[in-house]
């Protein structure tokens, strides 16, 4: 190998060794995809528990019937940026749609949720500024940071007391200062302390930023997030999402009261670079966020079936994350447990996913579940039944 190449030696050995005690957990295959909640993996019927479908609007026959229609009209794809020829009267339609959901005046529509975070971070702070961002916060947000060639000062999960001595030290820069945490983490599905934080930006003069991709439309009494559910709608300066999860598809966005959101536009570079959404993408995105606010039912069901495998998992002995919620993480030692009861779930016929360090929180693994209103109570039993099982077998 080369110099340039060598770096991946250690990477191949990495992959080698974990193919001694497993197929590759990364490259699972869903060999055909049966609704949101089944597919068919290496052959064998499974239940999806690992998806990010909370709502399981990507089979719902009005979104389809919307991506088909748009589709026929409008081609496959806009093959251009927002900035050139790909802003389609569909996307300043979602645009809207999303301002009016969330009650702000500034709406911004990206590719996915990941150039949401890289798009938005990177325009509004710079050299000379500052980013707080809390240490759990998603691969998207640390990378925006690094884009953004602001100072990055990482407080600890949650920790709001740490926040605070932070922004004490930072004094005068804090009006120079973006703090940025999660809705719902995505690992173990924790809440952030928003109020408290929310309260600390306001005493510090500091801006904020939320990412409620994983708590669009699963939390809030019209599913707006945490921020909603909290109400400190009036402190969030900004609100990042994604469509990849409750609503089905995928792109993400940003809304703001503060017109630079719309300004960002010119300067953003991956909204500029980039292609923007297709048509099918759009229109389907659109009844989801339609569907979102006028079925409440569906975040009751998903509400059920969340707080049913959290207690059941909780009842097993599983170590899970402090709340219940859609994002049911059960915790475990070593790696090579993780991966056996991985596999064993696998044979039982329910997926989840599964996550190794150095990428889940305190260097810790984990089996994380995500929970959909598609799932059925069946579903959940039987989810239940195969971890009860594969406990029983491995003894852990
Ligand atoms: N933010 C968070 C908190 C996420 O968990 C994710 C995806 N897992 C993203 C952003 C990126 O979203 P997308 O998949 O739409 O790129």
């Amino acid at each position: 190998m080369t110099p340039l190449l060598d770096k991946f030696r250690q990477l191949a050995d990495a992959r080698d060794a974990l193919m001694q005690l497993s197929q590759d957990p990364f490259r699972v295959t869903i060999e055909r995809i049966l609704s949101p909640t089944e597919a068919r993996v290496n052959g064998r019927p499974m239940i999806l528990a690992g998806t990010n479908n909370y709502l399981g609007l990507t089979f719902d026959p009005q979104c389809i019937e919307a991506a088909v229609q748009a589709v026929q009209e409008q081609g496959t794809g806009t093959t251009g940026s927002r900035m050139a020829n790909g802003s389609f009267s569909g996307h300043l339609a979602l645009e809207q749609e999303l301002a009016e959901f969330f009650g702000r005046r500034w709406s911004n529509v990206f590719s996915t949720g990941y150039q949401a975070n890289l798009g938005i971070i990177a325009a509004l702070t710079g050299q000379g500024d500052v980013i707080l961002i809390d240490a759990d916060c998603h691969a998207s947000i640390y990378d925006g940071c690094r884009m953004s060639g602001a100072e990055v000062i990482r407080f600890r999960h949650n920790d709001v007391a740490d926040l605070y001595k932070r922004l004490r030290r930072l004094g005068k820069r804090c009006a120079n200062t973006l703090i940025i945490v999660e809705g719902l983490y995505s690992m173990l599905g924790d809440r952030a302390a928003l109020a408290e934080i929310a309260a600390a930006k306001r005493a510090y003069g500091a801006y904020l930023l939320v990412d409620e991709a994983h708590s669009l439309g699963v939390l809030g009494e019209r599913g707006r997030g945490l921020s909603e559910e909290v109400g400190v709608e009036d402190s969030i300066d900004f609100i990042v999402g994604t469509f990849s999860k409750s609503l089905g598809a995928t792109g993400g966005f940003c809304v703001s009261d503060h017109p630079e959101v719309d300004l960002a536009r010119y300067v953003s570079r991956p909204y500029i670079f980039t292609a923007s959404p297709c048509p099918s993408v759009i229109a389907s995105t659109r009844v989801a966020l339609r569907k979102l606010r006028t079925e409440p039912a569906l975040r009751v069901r998903l509400w059920d079936n969340a707080r049913r495998l959290y207690d059941e998992l909780k009842g097993l002995g599983f170590r899970l994350g402090p709340d219940p919620g859609p994002i049911i993480a059960a915790r475990f030692g070593q790696k090579e447990e993780t991966i056996a009861f991985w596999n064993g779930l696998l044979q039982q016929g329910v997926y989840v996913n599964m996550i190794l360090p150095p990428a889940a929180p305190d260097g810790g693994s984990l089996l994380r579940c995500s929970v959909s209103a598609a799932h059925t109570p069946d579903q959940i039993d039987r989810i239940c039944g195969a971890f009860r099982s594969v406990k029983a077998a491995l003894e852990v």
